[in-house]
């Protein structure tokens, strides 16, 4: 086995759900730490600098909550949650703290597996953007160019309005992650209020028609029902 597999912490108190974990990233050639507690995850995760979290957030010491504010002090690794609180306050919560994702209990083997390899991806292409200035997204036959602000679909260019092309670019350097409305709402506009929301949606729904998309159909851009937006990733 080598050195650089990727480190993965496990935060999760329940010891069948860990172990379930456990045997999964193991058997998949990743290096597994576990903590049951908030507290303990949190010591971890500052000693050991892991490259991923999978993380409860019903934590016998602390809310789960509490670790992704403390973690994203430290560093920007992809945090997957994992709970078993299905509504969407929770879920947008999580999300607005800095968590990446996140997986309902209960869930399957290839589920974590995917949403697990998805947050690696799209934290490594954020690093590798970050690096090019004037650089380009390429998904599917879609493409942007950063620098001329340009989306266009098989080399066809999409004529899109200036606040469209920001959500769309927006969505785009943060692909793979479910983005909330208020983050999109904070990004493009840089305010949020009453209205926005709604604003946030008919712009979403004219940028989906110019992709393309059918109704209810996710085409390049996933509809996270009641939560956000998530560009789609290569692979899913
Ligand atoms: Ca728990």
């Amino acid at each position: 086995m080598s050195n650089n597999r990727y480190k993965i912490l496990v935060v999760e108190d329940e010891a069948n759900i860990r172990s379930f974990v456990e045997t999964i990233l193991d058997a998949n050639n990743y290096q597994v730490l576990t903590a049951t507690r908030c507290d303990m995850g949190t010591m971890l995760f500052s000693s050991h600098l892991p490259d991923l979290v999978i993380l409860d957030l019903g934590l016998p010491d602390r809310d789960g909550l509490e670790f992704i504010s403390a973690a994203r002090q430290i560093s920007a690794a992809p945090i997957i949650v994992l709970s078993a609180r299905t509504t969407e306050a929770d879920k947008v919560a999580a999300l607005d703290l800095g968590a990446n994702d996140y997986i309902t209990k209960p869930f399957g083997t290839a589920e974590l597996l995917a949403r697990l390899r998805a947050a690696l991806r799209s934290s490594r292409a954020g690093a590798e953007m970050g690096a090019v200035p004037g650089g380009k997204f390429v998904l599917e036959d879609l493409e942007i160019q950063y620098d001329t602000r340009t989306v266009s679909i098989g080399g066809n260019t999409i004529d899109l309005t200036q606040t469209e092309y920001n959500i769309v670019a927006f969505l785009s350097t943060h692909t793979g992650k479910v983005l909330t409305y208020s983050a999109i709402i904070q990004a493009v506009w840089g305010y949020s209020d009453h209205g926005s929301v709604k604003k946030l949606q008919v712009n979403m729904a004219n940028i989906r028609k110019k992709l393309g998309a059918k109704p209810g159909e996710n085409r390049y851009i996933i509809n996270e029902l009641g939560v956000g937006y998530r560009m789609q990733d290569d692979n899913s």
